[in-house]
């Protein structure tokens, strides 16, 4: 049977608890161990998937079609196991799955209730589809003391009991504030988060304090004092350098040896560090640097373009330099001088993947100058849309060229596509159908031009890579975009759906329908990343 680590935060939000998890994965992984990594959101949506960037940041998108919380790209990019459904959960969805039962008639009479009703359905999920595993983390979003995350903490608490105490610890992420005026640490808002847990019968392992100075033995004899842990399990957990120096910097702190020791057992051998040993060495010592323009919406909060942000500094690793990303917004580029001013500098652009018209004239501009330029463009998703609809207007002389996602158009280059063949047959959805869970979504497979750019990058024929969008280029167009220089050279196994476009006459110009940045790993960069930050720095030397 697994064993259960269940990551507790306290204090504030924004602690890093997913990067902590992630991090505690990848330190067990490395002693040889078999991990996955869960999240339990307790808000009632029924999966971020509807929800602004703005609010939640990325929507991470996992093979199996979810729509999952970007901490989940965390856990993927730390440990490279790859998500499934099953790893993340909302109140939403319990409750949807519970009321749907109820109307159903499932409960034969009884009266439906927060426990246990609730709480079997978040114990039942905790221990779904976990063969084969010796660790299973389960990381609660929120703060401990919410009111939402209230029946989570109790089916912790239950699950503690059910499958044993030694078969689970519980780490409780916490901040120590440094106060300026008083130059000290203060332990005191640890204490109560602890004391808001204990109340809930839930007694923390270990403690794995935020803090911004070292804390010292003192203040960490006086956690340990007062939330009744041993002084050991008070780990200290200091701002990285890089988010990749963070599993080495916990294991120094004893993070790994304490859980190990808190279930009993043996924690003498020491994790094999060499994957991050690199990662962290390729990160710090670039050997040049190059600079990328993401030409987007949701340019005001990177945490809405997570995977994309990491998978560009994964292809700055694999070429030994620096990625500097200009974060572009594409509405400022509806007057063409203000665009020439601030592309030129750069030694690539990227349009990425978003919804809506706004900004999409900015875009289009972005993917022109790159292409009249010559410079390093990267097109994902509704960048690769864009991509087309300016081949359409200006390389093949379509006027009126547009994307039906932007309202009515008599040259629709992009459209709405109602049926496609997934895994399980056909796939079909309504016009006015919902908005939630309703693209399409997760790994599809594509063929490859054995003659492309992207056959000689992958370095394969077939490749697999995850999607979630609504609109598809117009195979209508096909020919007559291949005229004006733009090549299809990826498309569905049937030849139905585009998936990948390029323009070989230029030195790397590439779109993509699918998000090749979930995939992206900092110890296994993905190869259309390694190759368009190679393409920069032959840029840079241009320039
Ligand atoms: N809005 C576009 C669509 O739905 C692109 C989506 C995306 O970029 N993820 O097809």
């Amino acid at each position: 049977m697994a064993r259960y680590i269940f990551i507790t935060g306290g204090v504030v939000s924004s602690l890093g608890k997913g990067l902590m998890a992630a991090s505690l994965a990848a330190l067990l992984q490395a002693r040889g161990y078999r991990v996955r990594i869960r999240k339990f959101d307790p808000y009632l949506n029924v999966d971020p998937g509807t929800m602004s960037p703005y609010q939640h940041g990325e929507v991470y998108v996992t093979d199996d079609g979810a729509e999952t919380d970007l901490d989940l790209g965390h856990y993927e990019r730390f440990t490279g196991v790859s998500a499934r459904q099953s790893d993340n959960v909302t109140s939403g969805r319990i409750y949807q799955t519970i009321i749907q039962k109820e109307r159903r008639g499932d409960y034969l009479g009884a009266t439906v209730q927060v426990i246990p009703h609730v709480t079997d359905a978040i114990k039942a999920f905790a221990q779904a589809d976990t063969e084969d595993l010796d660790f299973v983390l389960c990381e609660i979003g929120g703060t401990v003391g919410d009111i939402e995350s209230l029946p989570f903490m109790e089916a912790i608490r239950q699950l503690r009991n059910d499958i044993g105490y030694e078969n689970t610890v519980l780490v409780h992420v916490t901040l120590v504030p440094y106060i300026a005026a008083a130059g000290e640490l203060k332990t005191k808002p640890t204490q109560h988060s602890v004391r808001e847990l204990t109340s809930l019968g839930i007694q923390p392992d270990l403690l794995l304090c935020r803090c911004e100075q070292p804390l010292p033995e003192s203040e960490r004899r006086k956690i340990a004092l007062f939330c009744n842990v041993r002084k050991e399990a008070v780990i200290p957990a200091l701002d990285a350098k890089s988010i990749y120096d963070v599993p080495r910097q916990y294991h120094e702190e004893g993070l790994d040896t304490e859980v190990l020791r808190a279930f009993g057992i043996d924690n003498k051998g020491k994790p094999d560090m060499a994957r991050w040993d690199d990662v962290s060495e390729r990160y710090t010592n670039p050997e040049g640097e190059v600079t990328i323009g993401v030409v987007g919406k949701y340019v005001g909060l990177q945490d809405a373009y997570k995977s994309l942000s990491e998978a560009l500094v994964h292809g700055g690793m694999a070429n030994r330099v620096k990625v500097n990303i200009e974060w572009l917004d594409a509405e400022m580029f509806e007057n063409p001088e203000d665009l020439a001013a601030q592309l030129e500098p750069l030694h690539g652009i990227l349009v990425p993947g978003g919804f809506g018209e706004r900004g999409s004239e900015g875009k289009i501009a972005s993917v022109k100058f790159a292409r009249e330029r010559n410079v390093p463009f990267f097109g994902i998703c509704l960048g690769m849309q864009m991509a087309c609809v300016e081949a359409a207007r200006n390389t093949s002389h379509i006027a009126g060229a547009s994307t039906t996602e932007f309202g009515d158009t008599d040259e629709p280059i992009v459209g709405l596509i109602t049926e496609w063949m997934g895994a399980e047959g056909l796939e079909k959805r309504a016009e006015d159908g919902d908005l939630g869970g309703t693209m399409r979504l997760g790994a599809y497979p594509a063929k490859l031009d054995g003659n492309s750019h992207v056959r000689a990058i992958y370095d394969s024929e077939e490749i697999s890579e995850r999607h979630r969008h609504r609109y598809e280029v117009n195979t209508k167009y096909v020919e007559t975009l291949e005229n004006g220089g733009l090549i299809f050279s990826g498309m569905s196994p049937d030849g139905e759906l585009p998936e990948i476009v390029e323009r070989p006459d230029l030195n790397w110009f590439v779109g993509v329908q699918f998000h090749p940045e979930l995939k992206s790993r900092p110890f296994d960069p993905h190869p259309l990343f390694a190759s368009f930050i190679k393409a920069a720095v032959e840029q840079s030397r241009l320039v």
